[in-house]
């Protein structure tokens, strides 16, 4: 499960939307080879690249709701392949509940909020990081089902933190049952550092 930081998103908010102060160019760079911890990402800013180009970020409150539904689509293809993915059984747009970007049992299926594609004020950038962190889920699932070669320490943490997962709080009392839990740090990662090293381009 993927949180919103805040309920900003479901704020009211003026229509019109300064575009001009914060866009910067791109300056496209080698994407760099990543450490075992970064599998698969690497393949992601790639087709992150080639699927939200720069036309694409700076227009994509014009762009349209059907637009932005193909290429979260086509994009979650593209990081099934990155993650080597078995069991994908596709992208689920829909409501998935107040404070929710996204989540993922594990069954393949890989659901996203409405929100992050009909909602204006969202950006491109955080359907990407929702779409890998989601799927990054399966992918853990996957591994700890003995699908995926992976390193023994990384294998023992996720199926201790598998053990420990709970959405219940609050936090303080239990940090590393969903907040700080290492499938959730690890997802988190995933999809953040996909992000960084995409927006590396657009860096003054
Ligand atoms: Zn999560």
């Amino acid at each position: 499960m993927n949180n919103f930081i805040s309920s900003r998103a479901f704020e009211v908010k003026p229509n019109e939307i300064s575009t001009s102060r914060y866009w910067l160019k791109p300056t496209i760079e080698k994407v760099e080879p990543l450490a075992e911890r970064n599998f698969g990402i690497s393949k992601c800013v790639e087709a992150a690249r080639e699927l939200f180009p720069q036309d694409v970020i700076y227009n994509w409150i014009e762009c349209p709701k059907e637009t932005r539904i193909k290429l979260a689509e086509d994009f979650s293809f593209y990081v099934a392949d990155a993650f080597e993915l078995d069991n994908f059984k596709g992208l689920y747009i829909e409501d998935t509940g107040f404070g929710c970007a996204g989540y993922n049992n594990g069954d393949g299926k890989i659901h996203v909020s409405e929100m992050l594609v009909n909602d204006k004020n969202e950006t491109p950038f955080e359907l990407i990081d929702t779409i890998v962190h989601e799927m990054r889920h399966q992918y853990q699932s996957e591994c700890m089902c003995g699908l995926h070669p992976i390193d023994n320490s990384v294998l023992k943490e996720w199926l201790a933190a598998d053990n420990l997962y709970t959405n219940d709080s609050p936090y303080a009392l239990d940090p590393w049952g969903y907040k700080y839990n290492a499938l959730e740090l690890d997802a988190r990662y995933a999809g953040e550092t996909v992000i960084r090293e995409f927006t590396k381009d657009y860096r003054a």
